[in-house]
């Protein structure tokens, strides 16, 4: 199941690169940007400023879980297995369906269709998500079916998975982005649902056992991983992992996942404004990457 093919991206790895977004994650950030890509099945998104309460999705639904509420529609998630039937329905386009069953052979027809601008420029294909590593066959499928013509292949990954599994996946793996989060167990607990013991430990294999190259890649957010403490160790604990380590991205938080939970009918965890400049100057000072 995949929420997005995003092609002509240039933040994802080297080059020009198509983007994958697999879904499933097993991490629940608060600012996570693609919330609709946590679960591996697909998800209504509602325009809220479409729906004219008509009632249509009501009786089209054939589980009986939405109802008016306030003169527009309103959905029981948990019980909702993504059938469309309400989108269908719907007059307004107030409905849509996030994410989809695909092959692995349906994905990469579409990604070979770059392979002369991934050439041009070094790029490739990145899977992201939600988690690529939540689907591991999946992912397998689509990587090696990349490596057997040739493309360069990366994922983005928060790295809580088995480390068999991160094995087998990275076997047709040129490049790991890998996220850092926070350093301390218990607020990384807080803030994404689980402590970090795993992550740091299946990077330190990927960099010492592996050798892959990684992409060490920092999400910034204001009052919740950027204090001085945190932002050293953290720069402490890449170091340590050697040469391995290829680039450091700093991710600032930034506001627009905010739509995303609203489509979902969920309530935005929490608000804050983005780091400034010069707190990000700051922080670029401490990684020691050009500012
Ligand atoms: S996708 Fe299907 S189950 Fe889910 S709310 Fe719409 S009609 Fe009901
Ligand atoms: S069918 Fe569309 S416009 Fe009518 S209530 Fe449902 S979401 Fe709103």
């Amino acid at each position: 199941m995949v929420f997005n093919i995003q092609r002509y991206c240039i933040h994802d790895g080297p080059g020009i690169r198509t983007t994958v977004f697999i879904n499933g994650c097993p991490l629940k950030c608060f600012w996570c940007q693609n919330p609709e890509g946590q679960s591996i099945r697909p998800q209504i998104f509602l325009n809220k400023d479409r729906c004219t309460g008509c009632g249509r999705c009501v009786s089209a639904c054939p589980k009986g879980i939405i109802e008016i509420f306030g003169g527009k529609s309103r959905t029981n998630r948990d019980v909702c297995d993504g059938c469309g039937k309400c989108v269908e329905a719907c007059p307004n386009e107030a409905r849509s369906l996030v994410g989809r069953w695909v092959s692995a052979e349906e994905v990469f027809d579409l990604v070979k269709k770059d392979y002369i601008f991934y050439e041009k420029s070094g790029g490739g294909v990145t899977l992201s998500g939600g988690d690529p590593l939540a689907q591991p066959e999946f992912s397998i499928a689509i990587l090696k079916l990349c490596k057997d013509n040739n493309i360069h292949t990366a994922i983005e990954t928060c790295g809580h998975a088995p480390w068999k599994t991160v094995k087998e996946v990275l076997q047709y793996v040129d490049l790991v982005l890998y996220d850092f989060k926070h350093m301390d167990p218990e607020k990384h607990k807080q803030y994404t649902g689980v402590s970090n013991n795993l992550i740091l430990e299946n990077v330190k294999r990927i960099c010492h056992e592996l050798s892959k190259p990684v992409w060490a890649r920092i999400p910034i957010i204001p009052g919740y991983n950027d204090s001085p403490d945190n932002i050293e160790s953290t720069a402490k604990f890449i170091k340590e992992l050697g040469k391995s380590i290829q680039q450091v991205n700093l991710l600032p938080y930034h506001r627009l996942g905010e739509t995303k939970f609203e489509r979902l009918e969920k309530e935005y965890p929490f608000s804050i404004e983005p780091p400034s400049e010069e707190h990000l100057t700051n922080i670029k000072k401490i990684f020691n990457l050009t500012v």
